[in-house]
């Protein structure tokens, strides 16, 4: 499939990624639409200091599932979903008290783990 990867800072390239295979507990969705918003304009022209580079953008997005496995939730293919991108650990102190959103190994697709 096509991808467009921030190469380094203020360049954009159009590359081919591999389809991914979800593992348990993740789905594979086609993206329909993904919001710009300051981090990845600051990453774009490299003033966002935890980024590395080449590194696909875009942590606000909103598509509709193509595969999932079997979920607590009833998800099946063909909803339509938007993605919170924000991946707590699960097992830290601020996890284990429902506080995922202070989690001490928080990752956010798009910004420090890529979204494909
Ligand atoms: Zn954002
Ligand atoms: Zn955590």
């Amino acid at each position: 499939m096509k991808g467009i990867i921030c190469k380094e800072p203020n360049v954009f390239k159009q590359i081919e990624v591999e389809m991914p295979v979800p593992r348990e507990g993740e789905a594979l969705l086609r993206i329909r639409r993904v919001g710009i918003c300051g981090t990845d304009l600051h990453a774009f022209s490299g003033n966002q200091p935890y980024f590395t580079y080449p590194r696909i953008l875009g942590h606000e997005l909103s598509g509709v599932i193509e595969t999932i496995g079997a979920n607590p939730f009833g998800y099946k293919e063909g909803d339509q979903v938007s993605i919170i991108p924000y991946l707590e650990c699960g097992t830290c102190v601020a996890c284990r008290t429902g506080k995922t959103n202070c989690c001490t190994d928080m990752k956010v697709l798009g910004s420090m783990r890529m979204a494909v």
